[in-house]
């Protein structure tokens, strides 16, 4: 049988038969589809799935989020990683406050206008919420089409993204995309699986042109990632005499803006770690320090880079703190630091901190 003819036939009914309970799937609304489409980027469900309850509980409507600081927001995204996301959802719901009368945008075309929101999200939302007939397209889609149609391009290629969107319009089962979508993904995450793909209980089997080859496993074809970076940076916990801590806010435009650090930077060529911390905190807040004991070194994998961050403790040699190159910086207690937003890294060195705190006790 023909892929289009097998998912019109099975894909909806299996998936009513065996979607997985998640709290984004109880009410659909545009708010929640939203939130929850942007907290599974790049991030497994389980993982979400705390996240999004936590911030559903501090923001339940557009309206609170909309009236929430930006500080507040990205202390509930702490961890999740991807900041920038977090900051766009914030500007988004102001202005779908401010500009929409509070209502969420159903016209495609105003729902990508927001920032943060592209095809896919778009795509989602539209689908999901107001049930149009977008067909989304994500990693566990992707899997699925490629392995359907035996295709042989490599699909992170420009040429395949857009074949491939064409393949999802054309199979997407009109008048019922958002069951149909949450189908695909599903499919995906549950059966399709990258290494070992479930084809002896696939709804799809009987019409898929990889599961017939008999090596399903060789789709999608991708062309091997260019090896990423790796850059080592030096941090300082920087102490006065009361026992506080001096942290550093990220200016918005930086990556990670927003959150707060431990201050300090990438080391460079020639400089021994403990004079690229000496410097980054001239550069950055303006004061002359002595580089003291090692706390930790904290390794850390983003999308397009690795870094091992070397932590140290200092001391003020001459200087007041100003916030020259981050946005705004402040003493805390240890037994505060937490109640600021950080990015895993620095949520690490935290986690040093209080465990020597916790020993010398
Ligand atoms: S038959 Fe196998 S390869 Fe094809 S869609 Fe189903 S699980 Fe994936």
């Amino acid at each position: 049988m023909i892929p289009e003819k097998m998912v019109a036939k099975h894909l909806i009914s299996w998936f009513l038969a065996h979607k997985r309970s998640m709290p984004w799937r109880n009410q659909r609304t545009p708010y929640r589809v939203w939130i929850s489409e942007l907290m599974l980027q790049q991030t497994r469900v389980d993982q979400v799935i705390p996240y999004f309850l936590r911030f559903m509980k501090r923001f339940p409507s557009l309206k609170s989020l909309a009236e929430a600081s930006q500080e507040e927001v990205l202390k509930q995204w702490e961890g999740l990683g991807y900041y920038s996301r977090a900051r766009n959802l914030h500007k988004a719901a102001q202005i779908i406050v401010e500009q929409h009368k509070s209502i969420f945008p159903k016209d495609p075309e105003q729902i990508k206008a927001l920032p943060g929101i592209g095809d896919y999200t778009a795509a989602a939302i539209g689908s999901l919420a107001f049930n149009l007939d977008l067909a989304v397209v994500d990693g566990n889609v992707i899997r699925v089409l490629s392995r359907l149609y035996a295709y042989t391009k490599d699909t992170r290629s420009t040429v395949a993204r857009k074949e491939l969107q064409q393949m999802a319009d054309k199979l997407l089962t009109k008048g019922d995309a958002g069951n149909h979508n949450e189908a695909m993904m599903e499919l995906g995450a549950t059966v399709c699986l990258p290494k070992n793909p479930k084809c002896n209980i696939c709804p799809l089997a009987e019409g898929c042109l990889a599961c017939l080859s008999g090596r399903p496993a060789d789709y999608p074809v991708k062309a091997p990632k260019k090896k990423v970076p790796h850059i080592v940076v030096g941090a300082a916990v920087v102490m006065n005499r009361k026992g506080e801590v001096l942290i550093a806010q990220r200016r918005d435009q930086d990556m990670l803006g927003g959150l707060w650090e431990f201050p300090g930077g990438k080391q460079e060529t020639g400089e021994t770690i403990q004079q690229c911390i000496a410097r980054e905190l001239k550069e950055e807040l303006g004061i002359q320090i002595d580089v003291v004991d090692f706390l930790a070194t904290i390794k850390h994998a983003y999308s397009h880079f690795t870094m091992e961050m070397h932590t140290y403790f200092a001391r003020i040699r001459t200087g007041r703190p100003r916030p020259i190159e981050c946005k705004d910086y402040c003493w805390a207690k240890v037994e505060n630091l937490r109640a600021f937003a950080y990015s895993k890294a620095d949520l690490k060195v935290i986690d040093a901190l209080e465990k020597l705190y916790q020993n010398a006790e």
